[in-house]
């Protein structure tokens, strides 16, 4: 988990080379405008919200572009798509905008910290038997402004769930991280 409070008032910590071992340890790499996108959102939805993140992969590493709210409805402790009108939402972002991939879902939690409770779980896997694998799960803490993240992956014809780290963050036009290295490979 990476605390952003400290980050913003000490600055940012050396990101990892963007170019990783097919199957290296599971990551889960932010854009700035992503990261962006949860900042605003935290600061003006009270509610607990959800959001399909839009992004790229590269082995085990899953970069995240940027976020999509769609309709929906919550509480301080739940959110849910609204349907039929936040499932559509969803299918059309993805169908109007091509060489754009959903890799995955997250929500913000209000009053509890940044980590998948067993619900969030079963829901990553569910996630995970819809999405194409490698794809990822984020949840950000409106109170501590903290991330934790799981990544579903395949081990023996099985979807299974694995901690992936929390890594800032990414300049999606440039497709280069802060050391000014490239993000050599992707696929959507
Ligand atoms: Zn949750």
């Amino acid at each position: 988990m990476i605390n952003f409070r400290k980050l913003f008032r000490f600055g940012r910590p050396a990101p990892v080379k963007a170019t990783q071992a097919p199957d290296g340890d599971p990551k889960i790499v932010l854009s700035d405008h992503a990261l962006a996108q949860m900042m605003f959102y935290l600061s003006v939805v009270k509610s607990e919200f959800g959001f399909a993140m839009e992004g790229r992969r590269l082995g085990h590493t899953v970069y995240v572009d940027g976020i999509f709210v769609p309709h929906q409805v919550g509480s301080s402790a739940y959110w849910e798509q609204t349907y039929p009108d936040g499932l559509d939402d969803v299918y059309l972002h993805f169908k109007n905008t091509p060489g754009v991939a959903q890799v995955g879902w997250g929500h913000s939690h209000c009053s509890f910290g940044a980590f998948h409770s067993s619900v969030d779980i079963n829901t990553t896997k569910a996630n995970g038997e819809m999405l194409k694998i490698p794809s990822v799960s984020l949840t950000i803490s409106r109170n501590t402004r903290m991330f934790d993240g799981l990544m579903c992956v395949e081990d023996g014809g099985q979807t299974k769930i694995v901690d992936a780290q929390v890594v800032l963050p990414f300049n999606p036009e440039t497709d280069k991280i802060s050391d000014g290295s490239d993000i050599e490979a992707h696929e959507f």
